[in-house]
């Protein structure tokens, strides 16, 4: 499949990867938005959050990215993650994943 989180999860393009289990993969984002900014890659492919029906592994996803928050050091001092779905969102990656960002004072509302 010519994806390229699946080409990262197999370790087919090169990434940074700070996590890694049987379900998910944590790696820094090439582009980073915030001094820490980490994406979490479920494996198994799912272009839409809508797509997943597995809860069991929507939770982990969530568990994941606060351990790395825990791991990075920015627990307590403050994070955000965003989960961008379709056009509007700015979804540019069709292979969902959540943004672990963190590091810096976030503005709300978001842009
Ligand atoms: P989206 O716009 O879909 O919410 O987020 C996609 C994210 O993936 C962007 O923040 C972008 O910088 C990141 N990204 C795109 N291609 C690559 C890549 O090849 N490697 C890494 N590490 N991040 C990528
Ligand atoms: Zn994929």
């Amino acid at each position: 499949m010519d994806c390229i989180f699946c080409k990262i999860v197999n370790n087919e393009i090169k990434s940074e990867k700070i996590y890694e289990d049987e379900d998910v993969i944590g790696i820094k984002d090439i582009n980073p938005q915030a001094p820490i900014h980490i994406l979490i890659i479920p494996k198994k492919h799912f272009e839409k959050l809508y797509q997943i029906e597995d809860t069991e592994l929507l939770g982990k996803m969530i568990k994941v990215a606060s351990l790395i928050a825990e791991k990075e050091g920015i627990k307590y001092s403050g994070y955000r993650l965003v989960i961008n779905t379709n056009r509007n969102a700015g979804q540019s990656v069709d292979h969902v994943h959540i943004h672990l960002l963190g590091g810096r004072i976030m503005l709300w509302p978001p842009g």
